[in-house]
């Protein structure tokens, strides 16, 4: 006869280097149990769980899905006795499962002693062999010696936190359900007890948040069911049959209604407040402006342009016109005059290239650069005007005139013109034809 003979493949399963976390425990029985489920066990409960019972502690065991019994193990069934076929291919059979369970107890011991340094089985060895121990114990073993308790606790209270997870009415049910099963076999892998009460009232607590469940839960609350399974059943029906219920889908579609106009409302109010905070912006701005003019015609002390010493941004200009003579008030339509006047000024000298960028940005595509430098640009910015400024040179807006220019230089004379400059300044002159 043939002895059984089995090699796993651990290249699935981590090497985990010194002594080992809680994490890193359950991620190696985890990596184990997809390698041994992969083999087939020909004992009824185990079901379609192959070989990863010999793992498992018996409360784990339990949870796993479809599993309602503990798995018997295998015994030696020592030599044949008997006198019949019959008897024959029995014990045969018998004994092949015998020498297949310790062919995976034997294979999943070399794992742990290839996953983990092999100090921490020192206790446990028999001539560098974990001769007649079980994967089990050895996976104990560790679990008992080095596992911290500060480590573990902080584990399961993280793992007490994903038991609390909330049901989601967006998603089936079932991601509820598989998400309560995974916290409760983290815990149970952890050693710590989680009863069928514990997750029915979480179960409970987050179902009744939902307003569609009301009348499940108020079934639930008077029906004799008792059990996780039968809580299970009961919600998943009663969410099934709400999917198809046209009162319910016409309530959530009136909900989803007031969400949207909510949400369309908020949007408004958010645009209409960012308008009134660019509007403050450009007041303020202006009146920065006008200031910083006042400031330059005062120093210079030229006449042209000259505006009054106090600005009210008041509607009425009539409440200060007691005040003292040296005060006048402005109004918008004067400042936006004059905020007219001063982009044109600047426009026309030309010295700060931070400035030009910004108003490029103000005025959009139609304002033309000083591309050439010293005020002068090769795109004309006012093709129709003939204009000419002894302080300014040619290409200036129409209205302005040697008499109405507001930036004179030393150069300035008001009888200057195109053909007899008088000494004032030849900028922009290139377009002259
Ligand atoms: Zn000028």
């Amino acid at each position: 006869m043939t002895k059984v003979l089995i090699e796993y493949d651990y290249s699935g399963i981590d090497r985990v280097v010194g002594i080992p976390t809680t994490g890193q425990l359950i991620t190696f029985q985890k990596q184990m149990a997809k390698v041994q489920t992969s083999y087939k066990c020909n004992i009824a409960e185990a079901r379609d769980h192959g070989w990863s019972w010999i793992m498992c502690t018996q409360a784990q065991w339990i949870l796993k899905r479809g599993i309602t019994a503990q798995v018997p193990v295998p015994v030696d069934p020592g030599p044949y006795v008997g006198d019949t076929n019959i008897l024959n291919a029995a014990h045969k059979q018998v004994l092949k499962l015998y020498e297949e369970y310790e062919e995976h107890k034997r294979n999943t011991n070399k794992a742990i002693q290839a996953c983990f340094d092999e100090d921490l089985f020192i206790e446990l060895e028999t001539d560098g062999l974990l001769l007649g121990v079980s994967p089990h114990e050895v996976y104990q073993h560790m679990w008992t010696n080095f596992i911290l308790t500060v480590d573990k606790d902080r584990e399961i209270l993280h793992a007490r936190e994903l038991l609390k997870v909330d049901y989601d009415p967006d998603r089936i049910v079932q991601h509820y359900y598989k998400a309560i099963n995974e916290a409760r076999e983290l815990l149970t892998g952890l050693r710590e007890t989680v009863t069928d009460a514990e997750v029915m009232r979480n179960a409970y607590a987050t179902f009744e948040k939902n307003i569609d469940l009301k009348d499940a839960c108020r079934e639930w609350n008077r029906g004799t069911l008792t059990t996780w399974e039968e809580m299970r059943k009961h919600f998943s029906k009663e969410i099934q049959m709400n999917k198809t219920d046209p009162a319910i889908m016409k309530r959530t579609e009136l909900a989803n209604a007031v969400l949207a106009q909510t949400k369309e409302d908020e949007n408004a109010q958010r645009q209409a407040s960012e308008v009134l905070v660019l509007q403050t912006q450009k007041i303020q701005e202006l009146e920065a402006r006008i200031e910083q003019q006042q400031l330059a015609n005062s120093a210079t002390n030229q006449v042209p342009g000259r505006i009054p010493a106090s600005i009210s941004t008041g509607s009425s200009n009539g409440s200060s016109a007691g005040g003292s003579s040296a005060t006048s008030t402005v109004t918008k339509e004067e400042m936006m005059q004059m905020f007219a006047q001063f982009t044109q000024n600047n426009n026309q000298s030309e010295g700060n290239t931070g400035t030009a960028k910004k108003k490029k940005n103000k005025f959009g595509t139609e304002y033309i650069r000083n591309d050439l430098g010293n005020g002068e640009r090769s795109k004309r910015r006012y093709p129709d005007s003939t204009n000419y400024c002894p302080s300014c040179g040619y290409d200036i807006k129409p209205t302005h005139t040697p008499g109405t220019c507001t930036n004179r230089k030393a150069c300035h004379n008001e009888a200057a013109t195109l053909a007899n400059k008088m000494g004032g300044v030849t900028t922009n002159c290139h377009f002259v034809t």
